[in-house]
């Protein structure tokens, strides 16, 4: 299995679809390898595009502060994105682009084999829950192949849409309450064995 260094290495240098023509720099991802909680988002916008890093424009800076209200540092968890380069003025991905990013992800998910995925947004919800809309299960801990998805609304979602900002922000108490229990059980089986 590659390193977390040696994917973001081959994500660098990628050339599987037409996105790295006009990309400034390809967005890996950035956090801890030992994450226990990894954050998933659309693609990289301008700001991202410009710095090679991911969430650091309006969206990221709220993102910080809902890191915050889950008791949660970004140094302490990775965040990335389903597509790993900017599409050209923001535009949605086009699935051919989900599809040719998508090993990456797989390999980044294996590699920091984290306890709970949240998806950011619903192109990162419907990459493990086709079928579901983010309006119906945001906040909430769903289990599939293995892993805990934990879906929430994109923080951008906020930014335009400032009724959402409540909910949102109840979201990532639930999931801060979550982690806590989490990190609790985690001690008790130290204890125990
Ligand atoms: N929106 C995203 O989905 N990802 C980023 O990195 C920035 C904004």
């Amino acid at each position: 299995m590659n390193t977390l260094e040696e994917i973001s290495e081959l994500i660098i240098d990628c050339r599987n679809c037409k996105l790295s023509t006009t990309r400034t720099h390809a967005v890996p991802g950035i956090g801890s390898k030992k994450a226990k909680i990894i954050f998933i988002g659309e693609a990289p916008g301008k700001k991202e595009d410009e710095r090679g890093e991911p969430f650091i424009g309006a969206a990221g800076k709220y993102l910080n502060q809902l890191l915050e209200i889950a008791g949660l540092e970004r140094k302490n968890v990775f965040i990335t994105n389903i597509v790993k380069c900017r599409p050209p003025s923001n535009r949605d991905p086009l699935l051919s682009e989900i599809a040719a990013c998508s090993d990456y992800l797989t390999s980044q998910i294996n590699v920091i084999n984290p306890r709970v995925i949240v998806t950011l947004g619903s192109y990162s919800l419907k990459h493990w829950l086709p079928n579901e809309s983010i309006s119906n299960i945001h906040g909430s801990l769903v289990h599939i192949n293995n892993l805990s998805i934990f879906p929430m609304y994109h923080p951008a979602a906020a930014l335009y849409r400032g009724n959402l900002r409540q909910i949102i922000e109840d979201d990532y108490k639930k999931l801060g309450t979550y982690i806590t229990n989490l990190t609790n059980l985690t001690n008790l089986t130290k204890n125990i064995y």
